[in-house]
């Protein structure tokens, strides 16, 4: 199936004629091709969304408010085809996207549908002087939102919703990876009413397509996810421009568990937390660090849980782990498992590929555990993305948060305890954006979300969403 662009509202194929083949990671298979957009595409796309704005950005918020809750009605009504597509994609289990990827791009749309009629500005009054000021909250005009292939529809329409919401229009790039249900959202954004030139969303590989959209010296704003050196790579191009900037980048998240935890509520968590999705969501806790005195029922409870996941098809029922998204993410997870070996890490299960029985071409990976000698080897500090988490033991409350703060990421942190004072000691003193504790991923919409360090700048989700995708403008009348 020839994905196309959708453009000004119609499905358009590339300018040039450029094509990539569109892989299906269950089978190895090529099962579609994707357009390879260009700058000349991207023009099109901007000039699209440009003779949009001024109409969109004048709808009033109730009017933008039911397109997205429209939007979002039809992604619910059309969940099994979408989950099927994005499963097909990406290869993740088909019950993760029914239950997760899809009913969340569908909530995305609500909430800031939802959202947008609640953002307000504040207004000073001068005392003294005579004067009042308000704040205008005016949308930016066209702008650029670039997303990854791990939580496809999730991530994209995590960016598109609220830069729509807010009164602008939008130039799009998923991830040429995983580009099927971008595709398919243009159709409901038609059937939607969404008027067109709103959203136009452009196929190709980052280098080209992504590179073009940043570049655009009319794009006023750039929200990204995906790894850090792409974010600095897209930082180092935006800044002369000063371009607006939110990036969502990597992380490697520290798993903190105490003895004295619900530990039966830990386990079941830490064995999503570290392998849902197979690994590849940004906020999975990769590093495993455990209070000594309950390290070694940990150690063999974990392995009796994750030896009994089933790596399978991911229209299997019964999968726990799928594929890996692509050849080349698999073979880079798997030199991650050599360089644990070579550091003296003990690879206490998985660690190979898995052969399923009539899809014997996919990217299959056993979820592996790495007992690592010291909290400083690379399987430790670099970003793997895949399902292979470390663990070790811990002395002390000091100990375990230097070993925590001490990569170069900040996004997430999980903390297992049931002591209110350390809870609070350590939630302050841990750098990341997000601290969850005795919970994993539970996520309000409302909250800001977003990591420190080289995991990004910038907050998404509730309002600093819509401040983001919004120039503030301050007005002062004297009277
Ligand atoms: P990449 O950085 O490779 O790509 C992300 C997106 O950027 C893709 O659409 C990609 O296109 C595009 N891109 C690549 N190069 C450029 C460029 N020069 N200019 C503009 N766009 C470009 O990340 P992955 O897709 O591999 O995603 C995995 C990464 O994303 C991990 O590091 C993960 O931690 C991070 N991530 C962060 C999250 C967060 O919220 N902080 C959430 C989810 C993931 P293409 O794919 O076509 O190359």
């Amino acid at each position: 199936m020839n994905i196309k662009n959708y453009i000004n509202g119609k499905f358009k194929n590339p300018v040039q004629d450029y094509w990539i083949e569109n892989f299906n990671p269950s089978n190895g298979e090529v099962y579609g091709q994707i357009p390879n957009s260009t700058s000349e595409d991207i023009e099109d796309a901007y000039n699209a969304a440009k003779s949009a704005f001024p109409s969109w950005s004048k709808k009033t918020l109730e009017e933008r408010s039911r397109i997205l809750i429209k939007i979002s009605e039809l992604l619910e009504a059309n969940l099994q085809r979408f989950a099927e597509a994005e499963s097909k994609d990406n290869g993740k289990p088909i019950s993760l996207a029914k239950a997760v990827d899809i009913p969340r791009a569908a909530s995305n749309f609500r909430f800031f549908g939802n959202a947008i009629t609640q953002f307000a500005s504040e207004s000073h009054e001068s005392v003294g002087q005579n004067a009042i000021n308000y704040t205008l909250r005016q949308p930016i005009g066209v702008v650029g939102c670039i997303s990854p292939w791990n939580l496809p529809l999730y991530l994209f329409t995590w960016k598109i919703a609220p830069a729509i919401a807010a009164g602008n229009c939008v130039v799009a790039k998923p991830s040429e990876v995983t580009p099927m249900t971008a595709y398919l959202l243009g159709e409901i954004c038609n059937e939607a009413g969404l008027p067109k030139g709103v959203l136009n969303i452009v196929h190709g590989l980052g280098t080209t397509t992504g590179q073009a959209i940043v570049e655009h010296t009319d794009i006023k704003a750039i929200s990204f996810t995906g790894g850090t050196a792409t974010g600095a790579h897209i930082a180092k191009i935006a800044a002369p421009m000063f371009k607006k900037l939110s990036l969502e980048l990597g992380g490697k998240n520290p798993n903190i568990i105490f003895a004295d935890c619900d530990y039966d509520d830990m386990l079941e968590t830490t064995v999503r937390s570290s392998f849902a999705n197979q690994g590849q969501i940004c906020l999975c806790g990769s590093r495993i660090f455990i209070e000594s005195s309950i390290y070694e029922r940990f150690k063999s409870d974990f392995i009796t849980r994750i030896k009994a996941l089933k790596v399978g098809h991911p229209s299997d029922a019964n999968t726990n782990i799928g594929a890996l998204v692509s050849k080349p993410h698999l073979e880079k997870v798997k030199s991650y498992i050599e360089i644990a070996k070579d550091e003296n890490g003990t690879v206490l299960c998985g660690g190979k590929e898995v052969i399923v029985k009539g899809f014997e071409n996919g990217y299959y990976l056993e979820p592996t555990v790495i007992e690592v000698p010291n909290d400083e080897c690379r399987v430790n500090q670099e970003e793997i993305f895949g399902p292979v988490v470390t663990i070790m033991p811990f002395d002390t409350e000091e100990d375990v948060l230097a070993m925590a703060n001490k990569v170069k990421y900040g996004l997430s942190a999980t903390l297992w305890t049931n002591d209110l004072k350390r809870t609070l000691r350590m939630s302050n003193q841990l750098q990341a954006g997000i601290v969850w504790v005795n919970t994993w991923m539970m996520r309000d919409l409302r909250t800001p979300f977003g990591g420190v360090k080289a995991s990004g700048v910038g907050r998404e989700g509730g309002f600093e969403a819509l401040r983001f995708f919004t120039e503030p403008k301050n007005v002062c009348i004297k009277y």
